[in-house]
This record gives C-alpha cells, structure tokens and sequence, in this order.
C-alpha cells in the first residue's frame, strides 16, 4: 500500500477525509485486483470539476453568494451520472468522493453511466421556495457548459427532490430552446419522470435486506430494524419493511432519534410528519440520544442519512447482525477494519443504495425514447437488476474470500478498468 500513496489525494481536494476514504477504498480493491498502476492513476483523480459562485438576491433584497460544485469523476462509460445535494457540509472533497462512488455503483449495476455528484453549500431549510429556485436555476446556468443528456445528467440527492429537477431541467430546456426531460432524472412524472423512481432507493434497499435476511437465515416477521435518517430513502425503506413484516424499533432525523421495542408504527409516524410534527416528538416511541441509535440491538441497522456514520469509535459497539448501507459512505475504513473482524452481515452502499440510480437509467431510456413504462414494469426490473447484482457481488466474496464492500468495489472497478484499457489513453 505504501508505494501507492502518490494516489492520496492532491491539495487540489483539500484535506477532504472523505474524498480520502474514497481513495483509501480503491487502493486496497486495486491491490487486491492488481489493478493496472496506470489506470489507477487516472482512476483516483475525477476527470473534471467545476466550482460556481452562485449569486443570488435574497428576500430580504440583499446579495449572497453560494458555492456550488459539479465533479464528474469518469465518462468512459457513457454520460456521467449522478446526484445533486444542497447541504451545509458540501465542499469540493465530499462532492469528488461521492462522484467517484458514483462510478462504481454505476459500473457494478452495469449502467451506461460514468459517476458524478454536485451539490451547493446552503442549508435548504433555511431558503424560502423562491429563493431556492433561484439558486438552482443560478447554479444550472453556471454548469450549462458541463451538462447534458449525452454528458452529465443530475438527479436528486439530499436535501432536493422533483421540484428541484423540475427547475434545472426548464433552465436548461430554456438555453437549448426545446423541452429536454432527459437532461435530469427524479422529475415530476408530468415532466416525463419515472413512475417509482422517488420510491426506488428505499426499494432497492428493501430488496437487498431481503437477500441478507436469507443468507442469516432469518424470516422477516421475527426481524427487527433501526433506520438513521427520515428522508426520501429512510422514510420509504422504513415503509417497505414495516410492509414485510419486519418490526421498525427505532429511527431518527437531523432533529433527534426514537425508539419503541415494541415498534413504531411508521404510517402514523409519516402522517406526524407530514403534519409538520417533529419526529422527536412522535407519541408512539421514546426520545433517546441519537448516538445511542446506531448501537441499538436489531437484527438490520440502517444508516439512511450522511457518510461516516460509524467510525473506528462505534463500530465495535454495534448489536446489529446486517448493516445496510442506504447512505453514501456511512462507514469509514477504519470502521470497516472492525466490522470485518465481526460476523455483522455488510451490505455495502454501492449496492445497498443502488436502487435509485438504476430506476433513473430507467427514466433517462423512457425520455430519450419517449416512450413510458408502467409501474409493474419499473419495479419488476428494479427488482431483477439488484437482485442479480446482489448475487453477483454475494458470488465474488464467496469465491475470493473478501469482505461484501471489497467484492462490490472490485467489480464496479475492474469494469470500468477494462472499458478504459480497450479505449486507450489519447491521444
Ligand atoms: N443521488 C442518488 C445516489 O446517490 C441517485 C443518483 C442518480 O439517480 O443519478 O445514488
């Protein structure tokens, strides 16, 4: 490993420790694919990135200036693909690292997609409905030169969602002159998004817990489950067990975590919500302190929310017995060191969270066709995709006697490996 570290990242990234894990976790799946040295050295650098002042005129009628950021670390697969994210955290290093985990996703669900990520640093609860439009419509303006659904094509992440998409792709369609659904995905269906696509990372999530129940030999209805995070990924895969039979014990949000051993009865949870009730303050549980969450006793731990959720200081405090990555990133590799050492059934993200990004594959066909499915067909496919890739990257650390994390990554990496070895380096 030593000699590779002329692969850590250049000051270009910052200090970014996330963009270093990013890095750090394909050092070890190179050294264990003996990966050729020159591919990874095009590898572990994005292959473009652009950072946007984002000016816009506040409510209060005063100026600010947002930053915002597009990495498109690889198109040698097709266009790049991936999401956008408005939070306070976001800075050059977390948009490269989830970028280049966009890739290996991609790669490992065998999408025509290389990885991107973008995002503006902005608290979006904090921006009234105009003042956000404003913003993205800014933002899509400054990446105009750098998207487009033959080169990048964004989609959402935390903190946007459909009316977001709706905004970029009008601005969009605006400079072009024409209507182009097909420069976003995670649009309104009246916009020609995708039925299910809001629904599928949670699915897709879902489906690979079903997976890993069987491996462990555990049925659904004697399981029990503690999602972190109540966004769109969080809500629906707690939705999606609770319908299966798996018993929801506890669940937080960025204001606080719950728990009920006896469970939660998610759909009156959601009507809370949807009342604008905080989730802390839900009748049907007890409020707890939210790092005591992760180390709850369940059979499936769900880490929905932020990357490096479980770090080298929790990890071996986990009474979970399957760790279902529905975030980017939720486990650092130090964390991962230990986890390893433990018989906690790891479903890594790349496939857990996967769902999301094959159903928006699925609405960028149907756009550039114009040609719709109905929602059987989304989910029915969904299903057959990550099930196959669950199989695969099951088969892979089987056969190679690796962790899940290292068999996914491995397989994402060797493809996209292969694809930039038959095109050569140009000129
Ligand atoms: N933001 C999602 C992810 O991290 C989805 C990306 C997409 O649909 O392009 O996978």
């Amino acid at each position: 490993m030593e000699a590779n570290h002329k692969h850590l990242p250049r000051p270009v990234y910052g200090d970014s420790p996330i963009f270093q894990m990013a890095v750090l976790q394909l050092l070890s799946v190179a050294e264990l694919i003996d990966l050729d040295q020159n591919i990874l050295e095009r590898l572990s650098k994005p292959k473009r990135a652009m950072i946007a002042s984002v000016p816009i005129r506040m409510d209060n009628g005063k100026t600010h200036t947002f930053i915002g950021y597009r990495v498109q670390h690889s198109l040698t697969s097709g266009p790049s693909k991936g999401g956008m994210r408005y939070h306070p955290n976001v800075d050059l290093g977390e948009v490269a690292a989830l970028a280049m985990w966009m890739t290996w996703k991609c790669a490992l669900m065998n999408l025509p997609f290389g990885g991107a990520k973008g995002g503006i640093a902005c608290d979006p609860e904090k921006l009234s409905m105009e003042e956000k439009e404003r913003m993205t419509r800014r933002f899509t303006e400054e990446i105009l030169p750098i998207i487009g659904p033959r080169m990048d094509v964004p989609a959402p992440d935390l903190g946007t969602d459909e009316q977001t998409m709706a905004w970029i792709m009008d601005t969009y369609s605006m400079s072009v002159g024409y209507a182009c659904p097909e420069i976003v995905t995670g649009k309104p269906i009246e916009l020609g998004g995708c039925i299910g696509r809001r629904e599928a990372t949670g699915r897709g999530v879902v489906y690979c817990i079903m997976q890993a129940l069987a491996e462990i030999d555990v049925q659904p209805g004697n399981a029990t489950a503690v999602v972190q995070g109540f966004g769109n990924v969080g809500a629906v895969t707690c939705q999606e067990l609770a319908t299966r039979g798996v018993k929801i014990i506890g669940v937080s949000d960025r204001w606080g975590a719950i728990a009920n051993p006896l469970g939660i009865d998610v759909s009156a949870l959601n009507k809370h919500i949807a009342a604008g009730k905080l989730l802390k303050d839900f009748p049907g549980a007890r409020a707890i302190d939210a790092n005591e969450l992760l180390t709850l006793e369940c059979t499936v731990l769900v880490p929905a929310a932020l990357e490096r959720q479980i770090t080298e200081k929790n990890a071996s405090k986990l009474r979970c017995r399957i760790l279902a990555e529905a975030a980017n990133g939720p486990t650092t590799p130090d964390a991962d060191k230990i986890l390893n050492q433990s018989d906690i059934f790891i479903i890594p993200d790349v496939l857990c969270n996967a769902g999301g990004v094959t159903v928006s594959y699925f609405e960028w066909v149907q756009d550039m066709q114009q040609f719709f499915w109905d929602e059987s067909q989304v989910n029915q496919k969904l299903e057959q995709l990550m099930l196959k890739a669950f199989q695969q990257v099951r088969a892979c650390a089987k056969e190679m006697n690796i962790p899940m994390r290292m068999a996914a990554l491995s397989l994402g990496v060797r493809k996209v490996a292969k694809e930039k070895k038959r095109r050569g380096l140009y000129p």
